[in-house]
């Protein structure tokens, strides 16, 4: 948590312009084409704060710009796990505790099963310039053919990209509660 936290960012219509310009919007997440921040992997975005130069995260400001300074007691949270989308919505970044953010990496790991999580092989910042990568690559596609190819990046830095058969989370442990892949009880 940076020690900026709690200061209302300044917005600003030419602010707003300039970030919006460095996001490539997919049908699902907005990636973030700017500034990554090592090692943690997250968007920066710099802006005149009254005399000084200031780096908050595009979600951070995408966030108070819609709706208001972010309380101090609250951090933003990926639900879409994606560190350089900043589409502020229910799906991708939403405001929530710190403690409440610490239950839902919990209530993931464990819904995970044996699926190491958030782990990519490439590191936050390896995945973001990736990611960042063939979004460049692909800046004249539809925004459905973008959340596709997003995917895909997302992929291939899972460590167990290979083994996917093998640990479908839905397979084996559906089958051993005695429901099939959807979920319904075998007859
Ligand atoms: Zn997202």
């Amino acid at each position: 948590m940076s020690r900026s936290h709690g200061v209302p960012v300044p917005i600003s219509t030419e602010a707003t312009g300039r970030l919006l310009a460095r996001v490539a919007r997919t049908s699902t997440c907005w990636i973030w084409m700017g500034a990554v921040s090592s090692p943690d992997g997250y968007g920066r975005f710099y802006l005149r704060d009254g005399e000084r130069s200031r780096a908050v995260t595009p979600q951070r400001y995408l966030y108070e710009q819609q709706s208001g300074p972010l309380a101090r007691s609250a951090t933003l949270m990926h639900q879409c796990e994606v560190r350089i989308c900043c589409r502020v919505d229910q799906a991708h970044v939403i405001a929530g505790t710190q403690t409440r953010n610490m239950q839902d990496a919990a209530w993931r790991g464990r819904a995970r099963g044996s699926r190491p999580g958030l782990v990519d092989v490439r590191g936050p910042v390896g995945q973001a310039r990736a990611i960042q990568h063939a979004m460049r690559a692909s800046a004249d596609s539809s925004s459905s053919a973008l959340a596709l190819i997003l995917a895909d990046v997302i992929a291939a830095g899972d460590p167990l990209r290979n083994n996917l058969a093998l640990f479908d989370p839905l397979g084996p442990d559906m089958a051993a509660a005695g429901r099939d892949v959807f979920g319904d009880p075998v007859q």
